[in-house]
């Protein structure tokens, strides 16, 4: 009986701690909800384009796109309102060819001064994670966010600015045409997986986008508030699984 009990107390717990955890990957002692509106976005298709944007339709795969088409494509963009407060677009960064793929949330401060995504401190422990966890060159690796402006005080973008901005990220998913894509916290992992997710129950099991498997994981800007070691080692098993899916053979450095 009290065995049953103690255990029971146990699983409170231990759910209470996953319910924390989610809740402040999801910023709930940052934003209001009502401003993290809807990162939930249609389900995936290879053909959906939102009213109003270019359509970039995904082609089979032969004939997909380059970075470079998809690049021009997209041009000095102000298909909706986040171009009104960026210095610079952040369209990607790594190898045309890579064999793993990061896709982050948006731009923040950095990132909108540089032009280059995951260069400010989330930017430099994702780096230190592929690097020295991985054991791979951030080079080797392509990376690059759901929208391609920053939102006004790294607000989550919004339900549009997502479905203007994703014909552009799914040109760079073909171009690219990665064997594994890592999903960077809640906002990614929503429109890769076509609803509104909690990470903390999606992370560590494979998905799939677009035909190719995807592996949803905490953001690093996440890590950096939760820097317990149970979240750090969530993070690495799940890294480690995409390296491995991607046929990266590597050692870890
Ligand atoms: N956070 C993101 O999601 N993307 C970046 O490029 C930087 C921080």
């Amino acid at each position: 009986m009290a065995r049953a009990l103690a255990e029971e107390a146990r699983e409170l717990v231990r759910s209470a701690r996953a319910l924390l955890a989610e809740w402040a990957e999801e910023g709930v002692e940052g934003e209001p909800r009502a401003r993290r509106a809807a990162t939930a976005a249609a389900p995936a298709s290879r053909t959906a384009s939102p009213p109003g944007t270019a359509p970039l339709e995904a082609p089979p795969r032969g004939d997909a796109p380059s970075l470079d088409q998809v690049r021009s494509e997209l041009g000095e963009c102000t298909r909706c309102r986040l171009h009104e407060g960026r210095t610079k677009l952040v369209f990607g960064d790594g190898d045309p060819r890579a064999a793993l793929m990061f896709v982050g949330e948006g731009p923040g401060e950095q990132e909108d001064l540089q032009g280059l995504p995951f260069v400010g401190r989330a930017g430099e422990l994702l780096t230190r994670m592929i690097e020295r966890g991985l054991g791979i060159p951030r080079s080797s690796v392509y990376i690059c966010n759901i929208v391609k402006c920053r939102p006004p005080g790294n607000r989550t973008p919004l339900a549009d600015e997502v479905a203007t901005c994703r014909p552009f990220l799914d040109g760079q998913i073909d171009a690219v045409a990665p064997r594994a894509i890592v999903a960077l916290g809640k906002p990614a992992a929503s429109l890769l997986l076509g609803r509104d997710v909690s990470i903390t129950r999606v992370r560590g099991i494979w998905h799939e986008y677009r035909g190719i498997p995807l592996m949803p994981t905490f953001h690093p800007a996440f890590l950096l508030r939760q820097y317990t070691e149970q979240n750090r080692r969530l993070v690495w098993e799940d890294l480690k699984a995409a390296k491995d899916r991607a046929g990266i053979t590597a050692p870890p450095g």
